[in-house]
C-alpha cells in the first residue's frame, strides 16, 4: 500500500492526492454493531462558532461545518444542500454539495480551506488527501466543509448534470495549507465542483 502511492506520487507531478479506499466486502457480523458503515461519514452536531449582532454567541446549532446555515451565509457565501447529482437519491451524505451562497465569487478567489486530522503516516478512507511526501490530511470525521464538494466527471457533464468544475485544489507549501480556489465566476446558488483528479475514483 505504502510503496504504490509512493510509485504514483513519483509518475505525476501535482503533489495532491486523494487516495480513494479500497473496496472490500464486510463480513457479517453475529453481534449487532454500533458503530458506522466505514463509508457513512460522521455527523456531529456542533453549536455555531459564530457570534450574534449583540456579542454573544449563536445558540444555533450545525451537523455541516462549525456554524449554522445562516451564518455560514453570510460570513462565508456558502451552503450545504443537496447536490444537483443525485437529483432522485436522498438517502447517505455524499448527495450533499456545496453551493455559493446569495453572492457570486470571482475567478481566483479563496473559497474554504481544506481542513481535517493531520497524519504523518498514511492513512485510507474517503476522505483522505495527501498534501505533500508525508502528510495527510484525514476530512472524514471533521467538520470540513470543502468536503462537501463533490466532482462534476465527464460522465456528469455528458449528462447535463453539471457544466464542469469551478474550483482548484490550491497547496501552499510553507504552512501545508489547502485550499479550494475558484477557476471561474460563479454565480449565486451555483453548486461547487472540484476534481479530485483520476486516482481517487480507482480503487487501489
Ligand atoms: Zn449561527
Amino acid at each position: 500500500m505504502h510503496a504504490r502511492i509512493k510509485k504514483r506520487k513519483r509518475a505525476k507531478l501535482n503533489p495532491l492526492r486523494r487516495v480513494r479506499k479500497k473496496i472490500v466486502d464486510i463480513e457479517p457480523l453475529n453481534e449487532p454493531s454500533t458503530e458506522l458503515p466505514a463509508n457513512k461519514r460522521e455527523f456531529v452536531s456542533n453549536r455555531c462558532s459564530s457570534l450574534t449582532k449583540n456579542g454573544t454567541r449563536c445558540k444555533l446549532h450545525t451537523l455541516k461545518g462549525t456554524k449554522c446555515w445562516m451564518h455560514l451565509m453570510k460570513e462565508d457565501n456558502l451552503r450545504v444542500k443537496k447536490s444537483n447529482l443525485f437529483p432522485d437519491n436522498t438517502k447517505g451524505n455524499k448527495n450533499f454539495g456545496l453551493f455559493s451562497g446569495k453572492k457570486p465569487f470571482s475567478k481566483n478567489q479563496k473559497i474554504v480551506p481544506y481542513s481535517g486530522l493531520e497524519s504523518s503516516i498514511p492513512i485510507q478512507g474517503d476522505y483522505i488527501l495527501q498534501t505533500c511526501e508525508n502528510k495527510w490530511k484525514d476530512s472524514y470525521q471533521s467538520n470540513n466543509l470543502a468536503g462537501f464538494a463533490n466532482e462534476c466527471r465527464k460522465a456528469d457533464k455528458t449528462a447535463k448534470k453539471c457544466k464542469g468544475n469551478n474550483l482548484k485544489f490550491s497547496e501552499n507549501r510553507r504552512n501545508i495549507t489547502v485550499n479550494f480556489v475558484s477557476t471561474k465566476n460563479i454565480q449565486p446558488s451555483e453548486e461547487l465542483y472540484v476534481p479530485y483528479g483520476r486516482d481517487y475514483w480507482k480503487p487501489l
